[in-house]
């Protein structure tokens, strides 16, 4: 029997209504859930992200502004952008979308977002939180495929989950996750040997490559849950996953297509990052 596909796009809109009905009683006590995103240069793709992210909110209630900055933008000149926005007692969410230009350390203007107006929750304190398992803004790729899994009762715990991907804002995190949701978690990466022996192991398989179908029906255990987060473009110009979906379709129990998967998830925990900020924040 062929794999139950868990669409984004459908748990997003559904999430997406009950956050407007949010945003609704927050505007009653007159408190507006804003949103800042910065952009640094003209990268075509960040500029879509960007626009998704201006129109998702807008859709349910949540102000936004987008601040675009020339490529040759110094590292002091946004540091001090950041902190404008900071101070900014109108301003809930605070984004800088990334990659940044070569000149700016990515790092330090991550660190340089107030924790608690850091809505893409890459700061260290709202990493270190998470791993400590408490309340936090939790990066949102992450947070979507954990809202996936649970949306279809998936169970986690006691799970053996392979993460494959190591990186700050999907990899490590989403690992993390499903450590404190109790499954018994493998990491893999591009030095892993025989990454076949442990994806074959997989009650739960997230992918995070960022390679045009990497994993195909062999790598995946028969009724394994695949979540496919990468991102690629065909010679076609089409978007697909790092998972042949086709034929893993055939083999897993459920499984998220690409587009339509995580992708919608990512912008809609945005979105309940920023009303998080603006309830905590205020007025
Ligand atoms: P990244 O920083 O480039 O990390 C890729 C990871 O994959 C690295 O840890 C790398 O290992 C590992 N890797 C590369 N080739 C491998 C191979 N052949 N076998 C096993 N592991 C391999 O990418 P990212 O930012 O995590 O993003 C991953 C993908 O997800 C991209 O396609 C991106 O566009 C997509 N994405 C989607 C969303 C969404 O909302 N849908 C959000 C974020 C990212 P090393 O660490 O050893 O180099």
């Amino acid at each position: 029997m062929s794999a139950e596909v868990i669409s984004g796009t459908e748990l997003a809109k559904d999430i997406r209504t009950e956050l407007k009905k949010e945003v609704k009683v927050l505007n009653e006590q007159n408190i507006n859930p804003h949103l800042t995103v910065i952009i640094v240069g003209d990268d075509p793709a960040s500029h879509s992200y960007v626009k998704g992210k201006k129109k998702a909110s807008a859709e349910i209630g949540i102000s936004s502004e987008i601040i675009n900055l020339p490529e040759d933008t110094s590292e002091t000149y946004l540091l001090e952008k950041v902190n404008e926005l900071n101070n900014n007692i109108n301003v809930h969410g605070i984004l800088v979308q990334l990659p940044l230009p070569k000149q700016i350390n990515e790092q330090k203007i991550i660190e340089a977002i107030s924790p608690k107006k850091d809505v893409d929750g890459f700061h260290p304190v709202n990493v270190g939180n998470m791993i400590l398992g408490n309340d936090t803004f939790l990066s949102c790729t992450p947070y979507g495929i954990i809202t996936m899994l649970k949306s279809k009762d998936i169970e986690i715990t006691g799970k053996h989950a392979v993460v494959i991907g190591r990186s700050n804002i999907v990899g490590k995190p989403v690992g993390q996750l499903l450590l404190n949701e109790s499954a018994t978690v493998t990491y893999c990466h591009s030095k892993t040997k025989d990454l076949s022996k442990h994806t074959l192991d997989a009650d739960i398989l997230v992918v995070a490559i960022g390679k045009e179908h990497v994993i195909k029906a062999e790598h995946v255990k028969k009724d394994a849950v695949v979540i496919d987060v990468g991102v690629n473009r065909t010679k076609e110009g089409k978007l697909t996953g790092d998972v042949d979906f086709e034929s893993v379709k055939e083999v897993a129990s459920y499984i998220t297509p690409v587009p339509k998967g995580v992708g919608p998830m990512t912008i809609t925990m945005l979105l309940k990052n920023t009303i998080k900020a603006a309830k905590q924040i205020g007025k």
